[in-house]
């Protein structure tokens, strides 16, 4: 499949009163025309970032951002701001998890939909409006005519995600970057909502990034997933790949809180102990070594000394062979730990 989306060896730093962050570290993807791409991982894992600097959100004062970026054949990267944003308004869209800080409170929800949409298309308020609308109801708002008059603080959390995935949707991009676009809701209301990214995407045919801490999540909706850890890629391949048999142990610990895959692999893991390390002063070797419980089965200083290659297609980042990797992790489903 072509690749609409190329990332290659993206590099991410901040500056900070304590020192560089290395909030990404080398990372390379693609993504084809109206699929999805589950990034996972906890926060501070660079997923958020990642995205961020895919559409050139960063802040640039404190942001250095290296590497390549190409969408649709338009570098990203090297732009300037006014190519970015005619890029941001015809291609690439953002969501984001917190309605009430991305939406203005002093503006109806109709005006946040139409305002993108004249900016971009240069069409009038009344035309503008009646776009409004249509997304709202596209979105599955009711009495959308009625609704595109309210103030955000009178829609609910699932109402205001679905407003917000109508105005990032409104000019029809090819991208849609979703961050954790429905962490803050429940559960019920979760289900919905990726449902409607699902629809959306049948139906306008955009590629998205769905960036999620949650494997639940990416199984519900991702063809291709791809697992951060401390900045880097540590596994990657289809969603099925992923989930069923993951390969790297830290996949094994995400895949703990998913509740259940298909009623036997999940509920048997053990969460991860430990946090995600520093990436003012990221451990040596492989990123996971201070929290992995199979350096011994590398051996020696091995994981401590030496980073393991990122994967390239499917496959993980971990000093174990593939075959060690497959039976490690059917072991350890057996034995419930
Ligand atoms: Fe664990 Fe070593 Fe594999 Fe890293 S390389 S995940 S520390 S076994
Ligand atoms: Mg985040």
């Amino acid at each position: 499949t072509e690749s609409f989306l190329s990332v290659r060896d993206l590099r991410v730093r901040f500056s900070t009163e304590d020192g560089t962050v290395r909030a990404v570290d080398g990372l390379s993807f693609d993504l084809a025309r109206g699929r999805t791409l589950g990034v996972v991982g906890e926060s501070g894992s660079g997923k958020s970032v990642t995205g961020l600097s895919v559409l050139g959100l960063h802040d640039r004062r404190t942001t250095e951002v290296t590497g390549r970026i190409v969408l649709d054949g338009q570098e990203v990267t090297g732009a300037g701001e006014k190519e970015l944003r005619r890029l941001r308004g015809n291609k690439a869209a953002m969501v984001f998890q917190d309605s009430l800080t991305a939406l203005s409170p002093y503006h109806t929800v109709g005006e946040q939909i139409a305002e993108p949409y004249r900016r971009h298309t240069g069409a009038s308020r009344r035309e503008a409006r009646r776009r409004a609308v249509e997304m709202l109801g596209r979105v599955g708002i009711p009495h959308p005519r009625l609704r595109a008059d309210d103030y955000p603080h009178q829609f609910s959390g699932g109402m205001r995600q679905r407003a917000m995935i109508a105005m990032a949707l409104v000019c029809d991009p090819d991208l849609l970057i979703a961050d954790e676009p429905t962490t803050a809701l429940d559960v019920t209301v979760q289900a919905q909502i990726l449902d409607l990214l699902g629809d959306l995407q049948r139906e306008f045919g955009s590629a998205i990034v769905l960036i999620t801490h949650d494997l639940g999540v990416v199984a519900e909706t991702a063809d291709e997933v791809l697992v951060m850890y401390a900045g880097r890629a540590v596994e990657r391949g289809s969603a099925e790949q992923v989930l069923r048999s993951p390969r790297h142990p830290y996949t094994w610990g995400l895949l703990s809180s998913v509740p259940r895959l298909d009623g036997d692999v999940a509920e048997d893991l053990v969460p991860i102990p430990g946090s995600p390390p520093s990436l003012l002063d990221p451990p040596t070797g492989c990123p996971f070594h201070p929290r992995c419980a199979f350096t011994g089965e590398v051996g020696g200083t091995r994981c401590a000394d030496e980073r393991p290659e990122p994967p390239h297609g499917r496959g993980a980042a971990c000093h174990l062979t593939a075959d060690r990797q497959r039976a490690l992790f059917v072991e350890r489903i057996s034995d419930g730990h």
